[in-house]
């Protein structure tokens, strides 16, 4: 659908979608597995192919929304948009606001604003976010240079060559093992892409958390210049977005994904040392 264009998730999402959708459908109110009256396909095939469209809404709904998240990122909108900095958000980033209580559409929003992250990942790979250097072209504001390396800053540079992301890709690959090093990067994606299934969709979801905790960091240096306080930021911000996309993992997968959440859990725990005084978090 040309409303997932906006972003692009990984393949395995779109089934979990299906998946996710298709139970909620079909379980009584008490749990129990109801039984599959036609198969969903036709359920979820569009009106005018005899199907109920159910699921087209469904798609149709999230996009919609994270249409919303979209403009409120790059702070395109009008009146709501100023109604929702002045109620809710009063300064603080989208994604970094916690606020749960509040309007239906502000609850829907905190909901699924954090999937954001799993798109974006993505472009990030394919140097379409806004990096430094991307800026500077464009005659932006800022040098165009890295805030902690202070080289050019591409989008390249903010996910593998930056000090910054060679500290979480160390982390990674000492907790998850010698495939997740990184010589070259189209030698290491092509290499990943030829896993198998599970394996594939597994690491997409641990790549895009790290390339998302990434651009996180770099934005509340550029934007806030918030700096890392410890090695250790970009380490425990992966691993709650990891922990936030969780619900998408498919239940095949699950064990898989379980034990890498343990080895990663595992390999931060000697990190997350007391903050120094008066650092903020
Ligand atoms: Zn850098």
């Amino acid at each position: 659908m040309y409303q997932m264009g906006l972003y692009l998730l990984p393949e395995g999402t779109h089934a979990d979608f299906d998946k996710e959708l298709s139970r909620f459908f079909w379980s009584a109110r008490d749990g129990h597995q109801k039984y599959h009256m036609v198969k969903w396909a036709d359920v979820c095939a569009p009106k005018s192919l005899g199907g109920i469209g159910i699921l087209d809404s469904r798609r149709f709904n999230v996009a919609l929304m994270l249409k919303w998240v979209w403009r409120i990122l790059r702070d395109d909108g009008g009146l709501w948009l100023q109604l929702i900095k002045a109620k809710y958000l009063r300064g603080r980033p989208l994604l970094a606001c916690e606020r749960r209580e509040g309007s239906q559409f502000w609850r829907a929003l905190q909901e699924i604003k954090h999937f954001i992250g799993l798109g974006l990942s993505f472009e990030l790979l394919r140097d379409r976010l806004p990096s430094g250097v991307e800026v500077a072209k464009r005659n932006g504001p800022g040098n165009g240079l890295c805030p902690l390396c202070g080289t050019p800053e591409t989008c390249a540079h903010i996910m593998f060559s930056c000090s910054a992301a060679q500290a979480l890709w160390g982390f990674v690959s000492e907790a998850l093992g010698p495939a997740w090093e990184v010589q070259e990067l189209g030698e290491f994606l092509q290499s990943q892409a030829n896993r198998a299934g599970g394996g594939r969709r597994l690491f997409w979801l641990v790549f895009a958390a790290i390339s998302w905790s990434l651009w996180n960091v770099r934005n509340k240096m550029v934007f806030e210049k918030v700096y890392p306080s410890r090695v250790s930021d970009p380490v425990f911000s992966f691993l709650a977005f990891l922990q936030q996309w969780s619900p998408l993992v498919r239940q095949r997968d699950r064990a898989a994904f379980d034990s890498s959440m343990r080895a990663l859990r595992t390999a931060a725990i000697p990190l997350a040392a007391p903050a120094p005084p008066g650092s903020a978090s």
